[in-house]
């Protein structure tokens, strides 16, 4: 006997249709690439969102086809998400800091058919237009008086003029809530980027959970300013997690520096902030020497890589901003863990939630997760037992756009279906992941792992540490040995003997690195991670001292 409730398929629409109705005077404000700060609400948003619908049909865009975007967080790649999406084309949003070459390259396999840029990507559009025949059409996210004359760009137009010759009103249409939504191709470190295709199930399930308390925790009170970018796995699902929610949105812009971002978090009253750690370094830098405090804000999530625990400390102690770390990956739309303590742990002692809050969390409903043995055995919920990360779940990969790289999904000895995250960690006994290493950076050293992220964090700790990354490097007899290569803060000092002694008594013997390499800088991937094979291949002349 089937239930008898309505049919109603989940449509990234109905996100838009919903915050107009519901939460329309609610502001969405912006720092433009123009440098001005731009404000309007939710209902504005639905109308302009409805013109860009209306402008692709126009253009003759059939149901799929793609639609890229090459743009910061801001309120016209907002309505763009909505216009493209809710009209049933895919948004294929790429990310500017992948190479020329990589962005060609990925229009073309996405075959993408339109392109709306920023203009701060105008010299990367100059360089890549001619590579990519798909694209028949150019927005320009400006104002017809701002579209740069002689610029080589071909059928280019501005969006202001684009959406203004479009009627207000829209059907937004009904079809199979599986239909592709969006597409974010994945870095690319090894061999090609691979794009995962979300679709509008799949993106409405996402935004559903990480609205609720135990992960995002937004809601209409909320002011959320996301610094992870729109460009990237859809800003963690963040767009439509507020659009769900009635939360007041804060787009940074191209303005990421600490002093952008804190005028912004203090002007609009901002409660809520995500974003990777790099840039909550950058924030913190400029907290510090300035002496100032944040007003308002109270939680920031923290994730995409390891949270140091000196960060998390800062923001809490210095601060009085609870952070959340989470985990994730383009695979999984990308909210995979969220860390917030269960009721019991928060009778603990400040050092004891510390080292909780330091783990990557707790699954979230929809993910389910394992680790497994080399031999795909399940390992324990000890804390301790680490092993490769498995997981499944209605937001996650089944296979890459176009069958690309085959079929990445592993069967367990029940023949259910798991992917494979490519990371290593352990799961204690409440269900908290920690997440020790990607399996590629594991460093084995006489048969044990060590984690590099516990080593980075440490290393991080010490006052005179900018950034750390640890990596293995060959070892006559015991195979890998760590090594930190660290940049250090501007204006202070310390010696590789002092960081050294520094990690004496804060990790196993053992597990200390036998060297510090001070560096200029750590070489960063296009999300701002480390990128360890770039810090191998510069340290490929570099040997272990022998004592
Ligand atoms: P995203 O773009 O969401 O960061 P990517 O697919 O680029 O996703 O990278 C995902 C990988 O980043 C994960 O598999 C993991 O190795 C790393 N990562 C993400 N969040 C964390 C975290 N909180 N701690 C440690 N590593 C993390």
């Amino acid at each position: 006997m089937l239930g008898l409730m309505q049919e109603q398929p989940l449509l990234i629409s109905s996100l838009i249709e919903f915050a107009e109705r519901h939460n329309g005077e609610v502001e969405i404000v912006s720092r433009r690439v123009e440098g001005d700060i731009h404000r309007y609400t939710y209902r504005d948003a639905a109308v302009r969102a409805r013109q860009v619908a209306n402008a692709l049909d126009a253009l003759g865009l059939a149901f799929s086809d793609r639609v890229a975007t090459l743009a910061w967080n801001g309120y016209r790649h907002f309505e763009l998400y909505y216009g493209v999406s809710g009209s049933g084309r895919v948004l294929h949003t790429i990310n500017p800091r992948l190479h020329p070459d990589q962005i060609a390259w990925i229009a073309n396999h996405a075959e993408d058919q339109v392109l709306c840029f920023d203009l701060s990507f105008l010299p990367l559009v100059q360089a890549v237009h001619s590579r990519c025949p798909t694209i028949k059409h150019y927005i320009a996210l400006c104002a017809p008086d701002k579209l740069p004359a002689d610029s080589g760009v071909p059928n280019l137009t501005s969006y202001e003029s684009w959406i203004a010759a479009q009627s207000t009103q829209y059907q937004w249409p009904t079809f199979d809530e599986n239909s592709a939504s969006s597409m974010c191709y994945t870095s690319g470190t090894t061999g090609n980027p691979k794009a995962a295709l979300y679709s509008h199930r799949s993106s409405t399930l996402h935004a559903y959970a990480a609205a609720l308390p135990d992960v995002m925790c937004l809601s209409a009170r909320d002011s959320v300013l996301p610094v992870v970018p729109m460009f990237h796995v859809n800003a963690w699902g963040i767009p439509y997690s507020a659009a769900l929610t009635g939360c007041k949105l804060v787009f940074p812009g191209p303005a990421m520096d600490g002093k952008s971002i804190y005028e912004l978090m203090e002007t609009e009253r901002v409660t809520y902030a995500a974003g990777v750690p790099t840039v909550w370094q950058m924030l913190l830098g400029h907290l510090k020497p300035n002496n100032l405090k944040f007003s308002t804000l109270k939680r920031t999530v923290i994730g995409g890589s390891a949270c140091p625990p000196a960060m998390i400390a800062a923001f809490q102690n210095d601060y009085g901003v609870e952070v959340l770390h989470a985990w994730g990956m383009t695979e999984m739309s990308p909210l995979g863990t969220l860390c917030t303590l269960k009721n019991r742990q928060l009778a603990l002692n400040a050092d004891e939630q510390m080292k909780i809050r330091l783990k990557q969390g707790r699954a979230i409903y929809g993910v389910d997760m394992k680790i497994v043995d080399d031999a795909g055995r399940e390992l324990p919920w000890d804390g301790k037992a680490y092993g490769d990360l498995l997981v499944k779940g209605p937001w996650i990969v089944r296979e890459y756009f176009k069958g690309e790289g085959g079929n990445p999904l592993i069967k367990d000895e029940h023949g259910v279906q798991w992917f494979p995250t490519g990371d290593v960690g352990t799961i204690d006994a409440d269900g908290f992941l920690q997440i020790t290493d990607r399996s590629k950076d594991v460093i084995k050293s006489g048969g044990e792992w060590i984690s590099s992220i516990e080593i980075e964090n440490i290393a991080m700790a010490h006052p005179a540490v900018a950034m750390a990354a640890c990596v293995g490097m060959a070892h006559p007899k015991w195979d890998e040995r760590p090594i930190v290569a660290v940049v250090k803060r501007v204006g202070m000092d310390v010696s590789v003997a002092e960081l050294l002694k520094f990690y004496e008594g804060k990790t196993a013997k053992w597990q200390i690195p036998d060297d510090v390499v001070f560096v200029d800088a750590i070489p960063l991937g296009a999300t701002g991670k480390m990128l360890k094979t770039r810090l191998r291949e510069q340290l490929k002349d570099y040997k272990l001292p022998t004592t």
